[in-house]
């Protein structure tokens, strides 16, 4: 038996069910579910949606309620660029009808540039044979219909819930809840968060850096239209992206140096507006409005492993990446089609849907995936911080050539769209 506990946390809990006396023995099988979800974020919620609808008995623990999204209201700040293969993941739950018809916004081209050599990097759905490179999307709205999707797929939802300490037993893992109740389930999922209490509590490490930025977001008004596209602009001290919103705004991520987001985040608004222009070189013009800003601090962070005995980790959990190609939950969306798949394919065949090597096979392909993604996106981060006249040639140089090089942007493209990831 193996397991781990988190000293005094708290929180109530509407449906669990009382906690047993631990043993090493078998559970009776009525009250045991097959998969408990740990964390109820765009990937939490899908990874539970997905399981039950794959046929598994599966319960969601969240630890807050998550926000309402109402159409009525100013847009969330927090948005994401939803690929092509998240897109078809969350349609196979029948979810994307849903989101894509209350507030999404299709872009079809992306411009990208450097502000210290010049050299620009564009991409087009067309060049792809696709109507859309991507859609940015509301983490609120997405959120939210797939909470609402949870109890018709039949899964059991406790919110607010929170995992105080889990145990491992020989055929499954016994959750304690902070409110004393417990949960049994024969396999764990963690979608806990970047700060995954189940990772340490698992005894996961993780490895990566502190990129000492924060993104600064904020909804802005432009003179000039968004054309459907994601702008993004690379400084020295990290990247502007203008995302197009469906009312005509544009979402901005601003990745800056610390100090530079808290002058930034203190600025009155019409500093901002002036910043955010010469920030983006005025590409839409001057900047008309703003809503209030929020920021993240941003690192790269991997855990050691992605699994355990009878547990597994996904989403940012396993994986935090810098958000300048805006991959960050595309990554965690293709965890939960990768864990699915798997999952699905032990059980079909008879075996243990629990087994190590059933585990460890999701784990050696996701973990792979995500770390070389993350470390590419490292590495552009690295090169578009060089400000030494020749450094920045060469680099001008390599994104004029990428520009050039038809096949090659083509392939990447389809990665980020996540061509090569598992099936929807
Ligand atoms: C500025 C910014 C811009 C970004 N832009 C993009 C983008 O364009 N495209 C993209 O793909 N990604 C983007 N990302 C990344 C994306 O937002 C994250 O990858 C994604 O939100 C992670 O989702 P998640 O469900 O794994 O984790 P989270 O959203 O962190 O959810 C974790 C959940 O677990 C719950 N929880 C935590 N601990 C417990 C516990 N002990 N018990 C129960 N519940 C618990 C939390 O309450 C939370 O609801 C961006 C990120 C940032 C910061």
């Amino acid at each position: 038996m193996s397991g781990g506990r988190i000293p005094g946390s708290a929180s109530g809990d509407a449906e669990a069910v009382p906690a047993r006396a631990k043993s090493g023995s078998r559970r009776h099988r009525a009250d045991l579910l097959d998969v408990a979800v740990v964390g109820g974020g765009m990937v939490g919620a899908a990874a539970a949606l997905a399981l039950a609808r794959a046929g598994f008995a599966t319960a969601l623990l969240e630890a807050r309620e998550p926000a309402p999204w109402r159409a009525d209201a100013e847009p969330d700040l927090r948005v994401v660029a939803l690929a092509p293969s998240s897109a078809a993941l969350l349609d196979g739950f029948g979810t994307w009808d849903t989101i894509r018809s209350a507030r999404v916004s299709a872009y079809r081209h992306m411009h990208v540039w450097d502000a210290e050599s010049g050299a620009a990097l564009d991409f087009d759905a067309a060049d792809s044979g696709r109507d859309t490179l991507g859609w940015i999307v509301e983490n609120r709205l997405v959120q939210q219909v797939l909470w609402q999707a949870l109890e018709p797929a039949g899964v059991r939802r406790l919110c607010p819930a929170t995992v105080a300490s889990f145990d491992v037993h020989e055929d499954h893992v016994q959750l304690q809840l902070a409110d004393g109740t417990g949960l049994a389930a024969r396999l764990l999922v963690a979608a806990d968060g970047a700060g995954s209490p189940l990772r340490s509590l698992a005894g996961i490490g993780t490895r990566g850096r502190d990129y000492a930025q924060r993104a600064v977001v904020a909804h802005v008004a432009t003179e000039r239209e968004h054309a459907s596209t994601a702008w993004q602009r690379f400084l020295p001290g990290g990247p502007i992206a203008l995302l197009p919103l469906g009312d005509g705004r544009s979402s901005i991520v601003w990745s800056l140096p610390e100090a530079d987001a808290q002058r930034v985040l203190a600025l009155d608004d019409e500093a901002f507006r002036d910043a955010v222009g010469v920030a983006s070189d005025f590409r839409l013009g001057r900047i008309t409005a703003t809503t209030l800003r929020a920021a993240f601090p941003l690192k790269l962070q991997l855990a050691a492993s992605y699994q355990a005995e009878r547990f597994v980790l996904l989403g940012d959990a396993a994986h935090s990446v810098h958000p300048l190609a805006g991959q960050g939950v595309n990554l965690g969306l293709r965890d939960v089609a990768e864990l699915r798949d798997t999952l699905v394919a032990a059980r079909d065949d008879g075996r243990d849907f629990c087994a190590p090597h059933v585990l460890r096979r999701y784990a050696r392909r996701r973990r792979s995936a995500n770390a070389l993604d993350a470390l590419s996106f490292d590495a552009m981060a690295r090169a578009f911080a060089w400000q030494a006249p020749p450094l920045v040639a060469l680099r001008g140089f390599g994104v004029r050539a990428l520009d050039r090089i038809g096949p090659l942007k083509r392939a990447l493209s389809g990665h980020a769209a996540g061509q090569s990831a598992p099936n929807p």
